[in-house]
């Protein structure tokens, strides 16, 4: 079992669709960025890549290549868990915190746990996405941007248990799960 943090900020910037966790949120300014500038997906895409210590979203996917100029983030996100999958390694879960004082990331959740679930190809009860606003303090409280945070849980997918195999063995051992 294998454990990556990811982290992604991104400006606000009128004229382009807010794309977050592969949702399209209506009625607010998007993110710059090289590609749609989705922020929840490139922190997940360097959760998993790092914890597989492979890299991250600007080595794979360099803002310099014109192939990646408005990309889907989501593809991308596609991309990274085949590169995962090349390694005999795949996803356990995700936990996402997302941090902007609008929009409300509530209403979007679920749509955005979906999205993210099917890319990484685990349920949708493996991935969480939480929002937070940063209490008005900062170039997050002032409303410049949005941060995101993730961590991610890399599995061998050679594991027939998936990696969850008990630590401590079989009932009364360290690990009671
Ligand atoms: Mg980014």
């Amino acid at each position: 079992m294998r454990v990556g943090t990811g982290y992604d900020s991104h400006r606000f910037a009128e004229g382009r669709p807010l794309v977050l966790g592969g949702v399209t949120i209506p009625d607010h300014a998007g993110l710059s960025g090289h590609s749609d500038g989705d922020a929840v997906a490139h922190a997940v895409i360097d959760a998993i890549l790092g914890a597989a210590a492979a890299g991250n979203v600007g080595s794979h996917f360099p803002p310099s290549d014109d192939t990646w100029k408005d990309a889907d983030s989501i593809e991308l996100l596609r991309q990274a868990v085949r590169i995962l999958e090349s390694r005999d390694l795949r996803v356990g879960n995700v936990d996402v915190t997302v941090i902007c004082e609008t929009p409300k990331i509530g209403p979007h959740v679920d749509a955005m746990r979906a999205c993210l679930a099917e890319a990484l190809r685990i349920p949708g009860t493996h991935v969480s996405v939480k929002g937070k606003t940063n209490e008005r303090m900062g170039w997050i409280g002032s409303g410049e941007g949005v941060a995101v945070h993730a961590v991610a849980l890399v599995e061998s997918a050679a594991d027939p248990l998936g990696g969850r195999s008990r630590a401590g063995g079989g009932s009364g051992g360290a690990w009671p799960l």
